[in-house]
């Protein structure tokens, strides 16, 4: 069988990737949201549920431990970041919002969903540590290895992947 260079290619690509898939480029930057001061101010909000203030508390330090471009810190009451819990019915574990295009320093709230419930607090922290991904400005990843996949088992993809440092690092250069 007569192998052309092209399929030979495709090949050493293949395996390249089976042999190491966290090589591959994946983070995606949530629109233009970024942190445009290196020192991530928060505050906790009224409605915080004591398993998310445990949850969000490991997945701040997680963050910061894993880089150094953006810290999250507290603040007092004028912090432009608010931690809080819900309730709602729904599918949604969590989410952050931000009415910002650019800079979040003026304001984004990233909150958990007390609607679900679990006995691992490493499902807890998977959600906390998602969440910070988006107060960070990272979007979401099909690839169910990284932390800002929605296909991600929750109970063992709980800290900030390589894949979400590279993103970090690409953004705030
Ligand atoms: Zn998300």
């Amino acid at each position: 069988m007569k192998v052309s260079r092209i399929t030979l290619f495709i090949i050493v690509l293949l395996g390249a990737l089976i042999i190491d898939p966290t090589e591959v480029h994946a983070w995606t930057q949530w629109g233009k949201r970024k942190q445009c001061v290196s020192n991530v101010k928060w505050r906790w909000g009224g409605q915080i549920a004591g398993k998310h203030k445990t949850a969000f508390s490991k997945s701040l330090s997680d963050w910061n431990k894993a880089q150094k471009k953006r810290k999250f810190s507290k603040g007092g009451k004028n912090a432009p970041g608010v931690l809080d819990s819900y309730y709602e019915k729904s599918g949604v574990y969590g989410y952050t919002y931000s009415p910002h295009t650019t800079c979040l320093n003026r304001g984004w709230v990233a909150k958990m969903n007390k609607y679900w419930k679990s006995s691992n607090d490493n499902w807890y922290r998977s959600v906390s540590g998602h969440e910070l991904g988006h107060a960070l400005g990272l979007g979401h990843e099909e690839m169910s290895w990284v932390l800002m996949s929605h296909r991600r088992n929750r109970y063992k993809v709980y800290k900030p992947t390589s894949d979400e440092i590279k993103g970090i690092k690409a953004i705030y250069k």
